[in-house]
């Protein structure tokens, strides 16, 4: 390390005290995991220096990584122990496929900007997420072909929770999903399968979101 060079683990401890614990995210997991994945290297490099702040950054073609906050309230709201298969939902930089990667068994993730999943590949495997599987495609039809899930993370705003989705978690599985106006505030969404027709639903609060695009989501 060069004397310039910023100490990013400490940024990335700093961070976690401050706005994931300091802000009532108590699984020790995901603290953990917040604390070890390199945000830094999954922001464009001009604004590594910014990585640990209390706000989304922009990574090109309009998109955004989101708040560390967020993700990790989203992570959490996962309630993962290490066995689960999750999916992830608008892959972006890649930085919430290798948080739930440190939390999960498997973790598939869908980005419809070719581009981007073809940067978040990068990003995953510069930090040493290989294992990550990304594809690029339209994630509101969910990833037949890998589900059932246990846990599935949406990145993006949608006007319903959709349909493919609920299909594919397993019974006890969890979906976390912003749902609301496409360019407004949503409701951060958390449904539990409890049978095959039976889903609870909980909101944990305000957030604001891409719009996720696609057949079940937005035009
Ligand atoms: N989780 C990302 C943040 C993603 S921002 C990260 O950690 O960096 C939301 C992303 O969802 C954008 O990249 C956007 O292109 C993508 N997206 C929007 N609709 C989508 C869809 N139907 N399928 C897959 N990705 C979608």
């Amino acid at each position: 390390m060069n004397a310039t060079d910023p100490d990013f683990a400490a940024l990335r401890r700093a961070m976690v005290k401050l706005q994931i614990a300091g802000r009532g995210i108590h699984d020790g997991r995901v603290l953990e995991a917040m604390a070890r994945v390199p945000r830094e290297v999954f922001v464009p490099a001009h604004l590594a220096d910014e990585a640990c702040e209390d706000h989304p950054l922009p990574i090109g073609h309009g998109q955004t990584i989101s708040q560390p906050y967020i993700v990790a309230l989203m992570a959490e709201a996962l309630e993962l122990t290490g066995r689960e298969r999750v999916l992830d939902i608008g892959t972006g930089s890649g930085y919430a496929a290798a948080v739930l990667a440190s939390l999960a068994l498997e973790v598939y993730s869908i980005e419809r900007i070719p581009e981007l999943a073809d940067l978040a590949r990068r990003n995953l495997d510069a930090a040493g997420f290989s294992q990550v599987h990304v594809m690029c495609g339209d994630g509101t039809l969910g990833w037949p072909e890998a589900a059932p899930f246990d846990g599935i993370c949406v990145a993006a705003g949608a006007p319903v929770v959709p349909d493919s989705l609920k299909q594919q978690l397993t019974i006890g599985g969890r979906l976390v999903i912003p749902v609301g106006p496409e360019h407004s505030v949503q409701q951060l969404t958390v449904l539990t399968r409890r049978s095959e027709h039976d889903y609870q639903q909980e909101n944990f609060g305000d957030v604001r979101f891409v719009p996720l695009l696609g057949e079940e989501g937005w035009p």
